[in-house]
């Protein structure tokens, strides 16, 4: 394991650390873990079975000295964002000597490239794929045209025509395995992105849900205070909702949730997010909005939602809204702000509902 924390331990935590970010730490320590016993035992192994000449262990031990640096250097995550390229760095700085003196194209060593596109398609972006997937292409090509000129080592005779058949069937391998990597990416980043949604946002009224709101407001809270801009926070919990539930049923309560989840979606501005806190409980997120902005949108939302009517349900729709706004430098936290919101909220409702309270 990594010096990164376990997604699992962290939730519901102020920092949101990315999952898939740590994931991947973790996929590509797994992957420099495997390459390193790989290699480890073929510098052990290798000479107990076959007769080679030591250049190879030599070659083995150096090769283990760097990836077990670069190892430490990934699992200490002293280069942030470069792991992946690091990594296929490596595998290329381990394979090509080995190859260069063991018949090019005819080294068994090459059998090793395709998996390079398929890690990099699991840890990395398209891009570092395709990139990976290039560059060994270009070096069995490089490897077919240059043949002549590398030293082999192994002294296997190979004649032109089964070199240029190896090379023209490693190239084949090496696009069938990066348009299958490729192709499994995409899906996995679809399917990723379902599960973020789903995780996220509530099935009911289509906002956010407290994951989601927590994940984005820890975010905002960053970017207001990186951009020196205030946030206002407003916390509304519909008045009496429990009388929709008991005098006209489950579905009556829904209804007016749904009705007024829609009003929030149309009364705020794009920047604005709005998440579906708990039962009957909204938050309203307003970055870059002061105290005095933040009080005009509350009293604006709370005016629209009482003049929301739910066919057939003589009840009256209302809200009673907490405000707590954060000021750039105040260095308030989400759980702050949130307690602030909600200390304001309950006064509103001891001083009659249907009414905006500041913090
Ligand atoms: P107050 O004005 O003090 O906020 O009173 P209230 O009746 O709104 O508050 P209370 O906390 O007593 O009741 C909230 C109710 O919301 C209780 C719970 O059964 C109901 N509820 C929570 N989630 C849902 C939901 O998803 N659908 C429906 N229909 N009801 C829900
Ligand atoms: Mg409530
Ligand atoms: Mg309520």
């Amino acid at each position: 394991m990594g010096h990164l924390p376990d997604p699992a331990a962290v939730q519901g935590q102020e920092c949101v650390i990315d999952e898939k970010t740590l994931n991947r730490h973790h996929l590509i320590l797994f992957f420099t873990r495997t390459a390193l016993l790989v290699i480890a035992a073929g510098t052990l192994l290798r000479p107990l079975l076959v007769e080679l000449p030591t250049v190879y262990t030599y070659i083995g031990i150096l090769n283990l000295v760097i990836l077990s640096a670069i190892y430490l250097g990934l699992r200490a995550n002293l280069l942030p964002g470069w792991e992946v390229s690091i990594l296929m760095a490596a595998g290329f700085a381990t394979v090509i000597p080995l190859t260069l003196i063991s018949g090019g194209v005819n080294s068994q060593f090459t059998y090793i490239l395709p998996t390079f596109p398929v890690v990099a398609a699991l840890t990395g972006s398209r891009r570092i794929t395709v990139i990976t997937a290039s560059l060994a292409i270009l070096l069995v090509l490089g490897m077919t045209l240059f043949g002549g000129h590398l030293w082999d080592l192994t002294g296997e005779q190979m004649n032109q025509g089964k070199s240029l058949s190896r090379s023209f069937w490693l190239v084949i391998s090496l696009v069938a395995v990066t348009y299958f990597s490729l192709h499994y990416q995409h899906n996995n980043a679809t399917l990723t992105r379902r599960l973020d949604a789903q995780a996220t946002q509530g099935h009911l009224t289509g906002l956010l849900n407290r994951r989601g709101l927590q994940n984005s407001l820890s975010i905002t809270l960053e970017q207001a205070d990186a951009k020196a801009e205030p946030l206002s926070l407003l916390l509304m919990d519909i008045d009496h909702f429990k009388r929709f539930n008991d005098d006209y049923g489950h579905a009556a309560g829904d209804a007016c949730l749904i009705k007024v989840a829609d009003c929030l979606k149309k009364g705020i501005r794009s920047a604005d997010t709005a998440a579906r806190f708990g039962g009957e409980e909204f938050v309203v997120m307003l970055p870059n909005t002061d105290q005095h902005r933040a009080l005009v949108v509350a009293e604006s939302l709370r005016k629209q939602i009482f003049s929301l009517q739910l066919q057939d349900i003589p009840l009256p729709i209302s809200v009673t809204i907490g405000l707590a706004s954060h000021t750039p430098g105040s260095e308030s936290t989400q759980a702050d702000l949130l307690q602030r919101a909600d200390k304001a909220l309950y006064e509103g409702k001891n001083t009659g509902r249907n009414c905006v309270k500041v913090a």
